[in-house]
């Protein structure tokens, strides 16, 4: 059995984000770039999934160089092996998803874990896009598992419950916070990922679907008004939310 992790290296949601000179992408001088944190339950479950299943696991990822160090991330935490599919342009999410789906296709992987949503450009979009593209079903946004045999049961997150989904391998999953809980990377894991080769190759060349025409920031907060301090403030403060503010 062959259980794949797609992982993106993306900005640490602390960083200060601002737009480069050409207005249409992100200034990276200063910003520390991390794994994905919904991946990161993606690879905990992947490893939890091996635990139970037996198999082999594979860490995918579409980018640069420096997404080894986020792939070095995932091989200490206990991820067999890893494929960099290399490459500086510039793709959209279908050209990701098409990527990522053949790459998908040549592991022969049955099981295949995303993150809900990558946090750099937020689209949440290519797990689904990768399963439609192999006529792989799948499950979005889950936070419970179970895989026995050729049967998948999945809880889904929902507005205001969750919903239990059954499916049948082969299967993509994308995974929300609550799903597991990721695990540090041992002593022993961090040296064992040392020897762990990271196979680079490169990816076929997809046309984007998509442009992006411009990036802006939005606009800089109001500063905040204090009306009053004291129990006499609550009058003027219901006249502003109505009148002003709109919201009650
Ligand atoms: C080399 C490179 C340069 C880029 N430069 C730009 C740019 O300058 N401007 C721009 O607008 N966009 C750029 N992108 C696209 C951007 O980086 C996004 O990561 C990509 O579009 C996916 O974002 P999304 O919101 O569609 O992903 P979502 O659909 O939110 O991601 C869902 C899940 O898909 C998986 N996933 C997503 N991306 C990858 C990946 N690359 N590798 C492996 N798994 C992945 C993860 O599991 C993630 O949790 C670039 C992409 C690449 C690969």
């Amino acid at each position: 059995m062959k259980i794949a992790v797609c992982l993106n290296h993306v900005p640490d949601t602390a960083s200060k984000i601002s737009v480069g000179p050409d207005n249409k992408s992100i200034d990276t001088t200063g910003i520390t770039f991390v794994v994905n944190p919904y991946d990161e339950f993606a690879v905990e479950e992947a490893l939890k999934t091996k635990e139970k299943l037996g198999g082999e696991t594979v860490v995918i990822s579409l980018g640069n160089d420096n997404h080894k160090e986020s792939i070095k991330k995932a091989l200490a935490m206990g991820i067999d092996n890893a494929v960099l599919l290399k490459t500086d342009e510039i793709y959209d999410s279908l050209s990701v998803a098409k990527t990522l789906a053949n790459e998908i296709k040549a592991q022969k992987a049955e099981i295949v874990f995303f993150g809900k949503q990558s946090v750099d450009y937020d689209n949440g979009v290519v797990g689904q896009m990768c399963a439609e593209l192999l006529g792989y079903n799948s499950v979005s946004v889950v936070v419970a598992l179970e895989i026995e045999g050729n049967k998948v049961k999945a809880e889904r997150e929902i507005e205001g419950g969750r919903e239990v989904v059954e499916t049948e391998l082969p299967v993509i999953i994308t995974t929300q916070k609550g799903l597991n809980e990721p695990r540090y990377a041992s002593l022993k894991g961090i040296m064992a990922a040392k020897k762990k080769a990271i196979e680079e190759k490169a990816p076929e060349t997809v046309s984007n679907y998509t442009e992006v025409l411009s990036m802006k920031k939005p606009p800089a907060k109001q500063p905040g008004r204090i009306i009053g301090t004291d129990a006499s403030a609550v009058p003027e403060l219901i006249r502003l939310l109505k009148e002003e503010v709109k919201v009650i």
